[in-house]
């Protein structure tokens, strides 16, 4: 089937990129408004674990706004969001077992400033998992080396250039063992030097067979490791395929359009 696609490229290692019968997230007929302004129309959307998708679209359709409703940073008013099996329900309980399976990396790195590397990733695990410091420690210096900046440890963000500082919030999110990773543009605050080793280090995440939702524009990265894409305009779902499928025969109008922008 199409969801079973992989995608070609001979330097991405697919072999544990399975997608599985087992459902990630369910979204059902869900709305959003903020105040008077419907900024999400019916979006339906069902992501099997192990699934990789890229959400493009032009700026305002409603992408960030999307994701964001799945950890609920944003609120929902109609329809169902259900992640790793419980409803996003107004019952914190539910909101706190959701945010433990979904890890989210921004634009803005959002670390903390006056916390060494190596503390802003153990903060999390020794607060809210209630890890021993020690455990916690030893964890977050094998994230480091998988994004590979381990002798960056003690440093403090702003020592750091961007794209290092964004590798640093990759491996904090996966410190807290996540099932599913949500990214929000994350290369689109960086250097265009420093894009490649925040993309590269996305790319292995996805071959260790992470859930990943990524919001971005590089088509690069759609191509490489996604196995579907998801067009957005005016907070509908306008189009979504197999990368393949999506750049090289779009269906909508729209699609076209936002493709010969970007491409
Ligand atoms: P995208 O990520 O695709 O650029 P967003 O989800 O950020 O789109 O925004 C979708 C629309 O909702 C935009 O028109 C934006 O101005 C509006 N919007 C975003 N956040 C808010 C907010 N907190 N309050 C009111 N309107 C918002
Ligand atoms: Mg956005």
């Amino acid at each position: 089937s199409d969801l079973q696609s992989q995608p070609a490229d001979p330097t991405v290692d697919t072999s544990r990129m399975k997608v599985s019968e087992e459902v990630a997230i369910e979204i059902r007929n869900m709305h959003k408004w903020y105040g008077e302004f419907h900024v999400l129309k019916n979006i339906n959307l069902t992501v099997h674990k192990g699934e990789r998708i890229v959400i493009c679209g032009p700026s305002g359709s409603g992408k960030s706004t999307l994701i964001r409703c799945i950890n609920r940073l944003e609120q929902h008013q109609k329809g169902d969001i259900v992640v790793s099996g419980v409803e996003l329900t107004d019952d914190i309980k539910n909101i706190a077992e959701i945010r433990r399976e979904v890890g989210m990396v921004f634009q803005h790195f959002n670390l903390f400033p006056h916390l060494t590397v190596l503390d802003n990733c153990t903060l999390a695990p020794i607060w809210v998992r209630k890890m021993p410091k020690r455990e916690a420690e030893e964890a977050a210096m094998e994230y480091l080396r998988r994004v590979r900046i381990p002798e960056q440890a003690n440093k403090f963000p702003g020592q750091l250039s961007g794209g290092q500082q964004q590798r640093v919030a990759i491996a904090r999110s996966l410190c807290m063992n996540p099932e599913i990773m949500l990214f929000d543009e994350p290369t689109s605050a960086l250097d265009p030097e420093m894009i490649s080793e925040v993309l590269d280090t996305m790319v292995s995440l996805a071959e260790s067979g992470m859930t990943m939702l990524c919001v971005t524009h590089e088509m690069g990265f759609a191509r490489k490791v996604a196995n579907r894409v998801i067009f957005m305009d005016g907070g509908e779902i306008i189009e979504e395929n197999d990368p393949e499928s999506f750049f090289n025969n779009p269906q909508s109008d729209r699609t076209k359009l936002f493709l010969s922008q970007i491409l």
